[in-house]
């Protein structure tokens, strides 16, 4: 049965004062980039910066297991086919594989069905590649649009567990979209646990906290860890999120790309290795199936929410 055709139970758990965060890597090279609005990068394009994401996120493992910390590597399957000895040196490491599609196309620009074979195909990919179970799901470009949460439905039928996709911006005064009602997780009706990036109230708006992205790596590290420990204390653990290419400041951006987004892009990425380290080490991170597994455990029954509560405040 569809999720948005089930009635609304919502049931959140709460983990107020909770001390471990959740800490996911998007694991895609430099030219995986939709933001340039003309189409994928050519194959001389790809050619003329070249191959990026093994040396990169070799140092993200290595600053990792600095910390002796383990985190959710969400592929891009075609990454982990080209790249093999990386996806199951990661997976040999102890951090979770999971899925970040196979092509890197956000939603919004597909078809319902073009999605239900990518997702099926990338998870079959990555399982095949590193052998591990892979149960969770992040969107290329996150879920920002209520019109795309089909998404779920379809991830739940695909055989996964969780997803983590979806940013509950709006802005505007008053509460953004909600699943179940909640910034924290919410087990949908399909069987699906949500666990969304998180949001804080600032000035009458909902905005992402500062654990991923530009604000991650553009703002001073005191303020994002405030932003956490208060959103730990509001909802519970927090979503941080990352890239290879953010720790790569040589990455070069494809032809045609835009200024701001250059601009945006290319903040503090300096930087962001040694943020990042610190980062590790004065909050407590973990991958989302350790950080959830209570949620991830649980029986169905015992939480369902659908997906009109986010759908109808719009
Ligand atoms: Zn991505």
């Amino acid at each position: 049965m569809p999720a948005s055709d089930q009635r609304t139970t919502r049931a959140t758990t709460c983990h107020a004062g909770a001390r471990v965060n959740a800490l996911s890597i998007d694991v895609e090279d430099w030219y995986h980039d939709e933001s340039r609005g003309a189409g994928p990068a050519t194959a001389a394009e790809i050619a003329a910066g070249g191959a990026r994401v093994e040396r990169n996120l070799e140092r993200l493992l290595a600053l990792l297991d600095a910390a002796a910390t383990h985190a959710t590597f969400f592929f891009l399957a075609g990454v982990a086919r080209e790249h093999p000895r990386l996806a199951r040196a990661v997976a040999a490491a102890g951090h979770e594989i999971a899925c970040h599609g196979l092509r890197h196309v956000p939603v919004a620009l597909r078809s319902r069905a073009d999605v239900r074979d990518d997702v099926r195909r990338a998870r079959a990919i990555l399982e095949d590649v590193t052998g591990a179970r892979v149960i969770g799901f992040r969107a290329p470009c996150f879920v920002r649009d209520v019109r795309h949460l089909w998404l779920l439905d379809e991830l739940a039928e695909a055989g996964f567990a969780y997803d983590s996709s979806w940013l509950p911006l709006r802005y505007a005064p008053g509460a953004a979209p909600r699943i179940g009602g909640t910034r924290g997780p919410t087990r949908l009706a399909n069987g699906l646990w949500e666990f969304p990036m998180p949001v804080s109230r600032l000035a009458g708006h909902e905005l992402p906290i500062a654990a991923g992205g530009f604000a991650l790596r553009a703002l001073p590290l005191a303020f994002v860890t405030r932003q956490i420990r208060r959103f730990n204390a509001e909802v519970g653990p927090a979503v941080v999120y990352t890239h290879p290419w953010e720790i790569d400041p040589e990455s070069p951006k494809l032809p045609g790309t835009r200024g701001y987004v250059r601009f945006f892009n290319g903040v503090g990425r300096r930087s962001m290795a040694q943020k990042l380290a610190r980062l590790v080490r004065e909050l407590s991170f973990a991958p989302l199936a350790e950080v959830y597994a209570a949620q991830l455990a649980a029986p169905p029954a015992l939480a369902a929410a659908d997906l009109s509560a986010a759908r109808s405040p719009r």
